[in-house]
């Protein structure tokens, strides 16, 4: 495992894509320094996470459950937020539900005219 040479984060990290490894740098640095190519993926990955944070929103409210009465009679039922938008080694969901989301999510920002 080796570690970025400007902010030192660890490269590849799963849980992070933003530490993907740009030749030795982080995807972030390498964004942030100006490389066309990293500010795009950059910015793809941010899209992504606002669309996950946002789905796992909407998860949370469903998983809402009036459960009787009382001070505060509701139960919860929803995995973490890593869990519910875990991914496979292919870099799809393992949710299709959100695959599908992710998919119309896209599509609706490029017939919005926005390339991520
Ligand atoms: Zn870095």
């Amino acid at each position: 495992m080796s570690n970025c040479h400007i902010c030192g984060c660890i490269l590849d990290n799963p849980k992070d894509p933003t530490s993907r490894d740009c030749g030795g740098d982080c995807l972030k640095c390498m964004a942030d320094s100006g490389d066309p190519d990293c500010i795009r993926s950059m910015s793809k990955v941010l899209v992504q996470k606002s669309f996950e944070d946002l789905a796992f929103g909407q998860r949370f409210l469903m998983g809402i459950k009036r459960t009787g009465t009382g001070q505060f009679p509701f139960s919860v039922d929803c995995p973490t937020q890593e869990d519910f938008v875990s991914k496979r080694a292919d870099g799809h969901y393992v949710d299709e539900t959100l695959n599908a989301m992710w998919w119309a999510w896209q599509e609706g920002r490029k017939n919005g005219g926005l390339d991520y």
